[in-house]
């Protein structure tokens, strides 16, 4: 599902300052790689790609001045990333230390303004998360992304479980989260006079403030995604790899801006039919042989149609062997393929079609073929028949049957 822009400034924090020391090795996580970069550049990255999000602050390691400036380096790409600071000892400092970074340079920023905080070990975050969630911040609205646990949740006090929580009341908590700057401030400055307990998300930064702060404030819970994972341990590292991988392997089918198809067709004479082409009846001459009304030049342009939008051929979309379409005008096998044409995203920009019979003469007939193949296809297009001999050569010189051949080419929609 895709959500509305919001259209009012968004602003992120993405913070990747923390020194992980659940993750062995001489590196903090956040620059650890995941398909050769590092962990935070993918949130920069999926931030950058938001079009909700107006500008990006990035809190990196206060103690590791060369990750700090190699943080500042690789997110020049990004040019909605206006600051890279060096934050605090722990997640609540930084936050502030990127909240106040982003007051010193938006000089516009209001109480209302949505200010999404991400953890830079989040990776897999995506554009859709980041949008649902800024869409949800009001004046007194946070939003937290959560999941549901999939395992059966206990309450444990000491060495004793004493209950067994109902798993749809407890949720997961992911971010971005997201609170009005007005809100997310005064909840800083407070935790800053009166440091409590370690705070480990917005949320919880917000319940720290005294009820008398909280008045009308609520929280609302976002559907969060369960690839998006938070990278403590080496093992989340290699399910995030994995998680990419199988992503890469559904790729989505290239889609090209505009394409041609080709296609051909034949159909013999036989004895006892109407002779239909191009969608009209040309009296006084033996018909055609088929499943259907045998129309050669309509199967050739609704294979040419399929062709360029890459939906296989007419036999795919209408089995011979298939009843229903014994002796059916093949105006509506075109009509279908236009439908078809419509779904994938194009529409038909021109057809070109040759009809190749020594007899019946066919120049007079093809206006009235235009007419009902434009009224069929029922969208503006350049369309255009020919009709040729093969000077007595081949079966149709041999007068044995017609061959038609189409090219038509599509344009997608959204093409500029
Ligand atoms: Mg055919």
């Amino acid at each position: 599902m895709v959500h509305k822009s919001t259209l009012k400034p968004v602003f992120a924090i993405i913070v990747a300052a923390g020194s992980g020391r659940r993750c062995p090795g001489p590196q903090s996580k956040q620059f650890l790689n995941l398909n050769n970069q590092p962990l935070y550049l993918w949130s920069v990255k999926a931030f950058q790609e938001c079009p909700d999000i107006t500008n990006i602050i990035v809190v990196g390691p206060r103690q590791n001045p060369t990750a700090l400036f190699e943080m500042g380096q690789k997110t020049t790409l990004f040019d909605k990333v206006i600051a890279v600071v060096a934050g605090g000892d722990s997640r609540t400092e930084s936050v502030d230390i990127g909240v106040m970074t982003l007051a010193a340079k938006i000089d516009t920023l209001s109480e209302i303004d949505p200010i999404l905080i991400h953890d830079g070990v989040r990776p897999l975050v995506t554009t859709d998360l980041i949008g649902k969630v800024a869409e949800q911040v009001e004046a007194e609205q946070i939003a937290i992304p959560t999941t549901t646990p999939t395992a059966t949740v206990k309450k444990i006090v000491g060495k004793t479980i004493t209950k067994t929580l109902d798993r749809e009341e407890i949720g997961l908590a992911q971010t971005p989260q997201g609170v009005p700057y007005g809100l997310l401030r005064e909840a800083l400055d407070y935790w800053k006079k009166n440091p409590a307990k370690p705070i480990t998300d917005e949320g919880a930064l917000i319940e720290n403030l005294p009820p008398e702060k909280r008045i009308g404030v609520t929280t609302i819970n976002v559907p969060g995604e369960s690839s998006n994972l938070k990278i403590t341990f080496p093992e989340d590292l290699q399910q995030a790899e994995s998680l990419l991988q199988k992503e890469s392997s559904q790729e989505k089918p290239y889609k090209p801006g505009q394409a041609t198809g080709f296609g051909y067709d034949v159909h013999a004479f036989a004895p006892n039919r109407k002779l239909i082409l191009g969608g009209i009846e040309i009296p006084g001459h033996t018909g055609l042989a088929g499943h259907s009304d045998a129309d050669v030049l309509i199967h050739a342009l609704v294979d040419a149609l399929l062709g360029a939008v890459g939906a296989g051929d007419i036999g795919r979309h209408f089995p011979d062997h298939d009843p229903a379409f014994k002796n059916l005008c093949s105006l509506h096998f075109l009509e279908r393929a236009m439908a078809i044409v419509r779904e994938k995203g194009f529409y038909l920009e021109a057809a070109d079609i040759t009809v190749v019979a020594q007899q019946p003469k066919l120049a007079p007939h093809i206006p009235a073929m235009l007419t009902i193949l434009k009224k069929t296809i029922a969208s503006p297009c350049q369309l255009n028949i020919k009709a040729t001999t093969s000077e007595g050569l081949g079966f149709t010189g041999r007068r044995e049957g017609i061959a038609a051949y189409a090219v038509a080419t599509v344009t997608a929609i959204d093409y500029p």
